[in-house]
């Protein structure tokens, strides 16, 4: 007796399970389903794969590859937060089910080398050829100041010559 408003209840009311997968439930607002990328806009500059927990994605620079193997994403969505072309996003629908585990790779266009920059001995043949320049003017100019420097010697000498002879 004690279990009859129950009973009564439990019959009138909806059910609280869905006829699955008849019945889809929709998903939640920024629920994460499904990573989703974009190679187009990916730079190749593998943060994505150095912040992923689970080392699941891997990034080929040279070879403009971006592999993520999806058996092994958590979904955290880590690498959707520090992508910094947003590249990576998440869809709010479950990813569907399949048969074969299969690897998830994307090829994009590998960004072009960088120019190299001028050598090291380079800047060092500069710094040194500057250094040997300004060398070459202080000598000039102490070249320049020496005579001048003997003639008032010779001058200071003539004169205390004169001086001794005026005394005698
Ligand atoms: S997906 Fe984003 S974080 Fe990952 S390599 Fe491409 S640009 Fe970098
Ligand atoms: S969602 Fe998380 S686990 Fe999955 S690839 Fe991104 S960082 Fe790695």
């Amino acid at each position: 007796m004690l279990f009859t408003p129950t009973v009564v209840k439990n019959l009138l009311k909806k059910p609280a399970t869905r006829k699955y997968p008849f019945e889809v439930r929709e998903p939640f607002t920024k629920y994460r389903g499904e990573l989703v990328m974009d190679i187009d806009t990916c730079i190749f500059c593998g943060i994505c794969a150095r912040k992923c927990p689970s080392q699941c994605i891997v990034v080929d620079k040279e070879k403009g590859t971006w592999q993520c193997d999806p058996y092994a994403c958590i979904y955290c969505g880590w690498c959707v937060d520090s992508c910094p072309t947003h590249s990576l996003s998440m869809k709010h629908e479950h990813r569907k089910p399949v048969t074969e585990k299969a690897e998830w790779i994307e090829q994009g266009t590998p960004p072009k080398p960088k120019k190299k920059k001028a050598p090291a001995e380079n800047k060092d043949d500069a710094g040194s050829k500057a250094a040997a320049d300004k060398k070459a003017d202080a000598d000039e100019k102490a070249e320049a100041g020496k005579p001048a420097e003997a003639e008032s010697k010779a001058d200071a000498g003539k004169k205390a010559d004169a001086g001794k002879k005026d005394e005698k």
